[in-house]
């Protein structure tokens, strides 16, 4: 008989990740236990009790948690957090759910990291490995989880999106091909307000790579390039986050391009704005790498339909585009936005505000704008920023009201553009609700 006693695997948080994860590990022959100090969605709950898997939410029974031999912690529970700070005292290995799930399948991983343009490279690559028939999962921050995906039948390939909140947790992990679309300051009250600190992480994307594996990244990143060469060339190791060993150093073999590769090599791609060209180009060397042809990749970046709620062609009513860009939940991702924008603009602005410079981009819309229309709960920032450009704007609290006030300002010839800089949660559930919003009313424009 065998009398070993099982491993205990104790996952926090009880989302798509842990959940995943719990159904991975008890498949895998672990002792399972899953806590989450909020409360876990009904769909979750459900799946758990099916699996006969054992959990908790509302709050963390420590006897449980501190007696796990591994700790497989959720994106979104700060290290920060008592329980894992408790964990770290007591020596508890804590890792990534990408780390775990990759303990128990063969296949080859595209994982996609940066600060702007993962879900679109992420969702491209994914895109065109299909095309050419790959057994391919796609995972990571979108669609199920990858612990869930090795657990129901794995795959030959995963394209995954990785956060840096996940690269944190990750030691082992070794991607074949990796991603680094750039590198701009986000999320920095989870690193200590250190942006060095957040650049470590998003480099982990390159551990324990060797010349047998790939990175590919954009060589007009401000850090991106610099921060190699203190890899390679200074020993430069980075100082390990409060729960992460440090990462193992390797040297992959180099892929970087640059913005102008875009027409040197001829690419078409279906999405506007010179940050998707950068998207299309990552996309083109990772799979490329991957062994695909290049006509299939070429054939792929001119039809590819694109991602929900980032500048997405809505329709074109009496002459007029609308572009649903709700997504963009801050300046800098507005700014793309406006960059890419060929037709003069009504652009729909507002939200929930998150400390917000917008003279960042007032120069640009003064350039592309030829009307704003505020749609917020409280419109008195916008008004302060943007009144003085003197261009014609209309208040609005509801998506109804905004939407027939662009219709009202825009011209034939011109364009209607959702970008609201802003979280949505002043008047909806989350930014998806937002852009359902919008189309829906765009549609039904006469
Ligand atoms: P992420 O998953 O990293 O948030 P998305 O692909 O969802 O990225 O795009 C989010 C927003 O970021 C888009 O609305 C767009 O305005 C902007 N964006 C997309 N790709 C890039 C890029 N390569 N560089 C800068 N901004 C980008």
């Amino acid at each position: 008989m065998n009398t070993e006693k099982k491993k205990k695997i104790v996952i926090l948080g009880g989302g798509e990740s842990g959940v995943g994860t719990a159904i991975l590990a008890q498949k895998q022959g672990f002792d399972v236990f899953l806590s989450d100090s909020g409360r876990i969605k009904d769909n979750y709950r459900q799946a758990l009790q099916a699996k006969g898997i054992r959990w908790e939410d509302g709050g963390h029974t420590e006897g449980e948690i501190l007696s796990a031999d591994e700790v497989v912690k959720s994106p979104g529970v700060p290290d920060a957090a008592p329980i894992v700070k408790k964990l770290v005292e007591q020596g508890i290995p804590i890792l990534s759910e990408l780390e775990f799930a990759k303990r128990f399948s063969r296949g080859k991983t595209i994982c996609i990291t940066g600060s702007n343009g993962k879900t679109t490279t992420t969702t491209l690559i994914y895109y065109i490995m299909k095309r050419d028939g790959r057994d391919v999962g796609l995972a990571g921050n979108i669609e199920r989880s990858f612990a869930l995906q090795v657990a129901e039948g794995d795959h030959d390939w995963y394209v995954l999106e990785i956060s840096s909140f996940q690269l944190d947790n990750m030691f082992d992990f070794k991607a074949d091909i990796s991603v680094l679309m750039n590198i701009t300051p986000d999320h920095l009250d989870r690193y200590e307000f250190c942006l060095q600190h957040y650049i470590d992480s998003k480099m982990r994307i390159i551990q324990n790579q060797d010349s047998g594996q790939s990175f590919v990244y954009w060589r007009q990143d401000e850090h991106i390039e610099e921060e190699l060469r203190k890899r390679f060339e200074e020993g430069y190791a980075p100082q390990p986050t409060p729960s992460s060993k440090p990462a193992r150093r390797g040297r992959p073999t180099l892929c970087g391009f640059v913005d102008s590769d875009f027409e040197r090599l001829g690419l078409q791609f279906s999405q506007m704005g010179q940050h998707n060209k950068r998207n299309a180009l990552a996309a083109y060397f990772a799979t490329k790498i991957a062994g695909i042809d290049e006509t299939t990749i070429r054939q792929c970046l001119s039809d590819f339909p694109g991602v929900e709620h980032r500048l997405e062609r809505v329709a074109e009513k009496s002459g007029v585009l609308y572009i649903n860009d709700s997504k963009a939940t801050n300046v800098d991702a507005c700014r793309v936005a406006l960059q890419a924008m060929e037709k003069p603009t009504v652009l729909i602005v507002g939200g929930l505000d998150k400390g917000n410079d917008y003279s960042a981009i007032a120069p640009l819309v003064r350039q592309k704008c030829v009307g704003l229309v505020y749609l917020g709960a409280d419109n008195a920032k916008l008004h302060s920023a943007f009144d003085k450009l003197g261009l014609p704007i209309v208040d609005t609290n509801n998506m109804r009201d905004c939407v027939s006030a662009c219709q009202r300002m825009a011209k034939a010839g011109g364009a209607v553009l959702l970008s609201p800089c802003c979280a949505s949660f002043d008047l909806f559930h989350n930014m998806e609700e937002r852009g359902e919003q919008f189309k829906q009313l765009v549609r039904e424009l006469r």
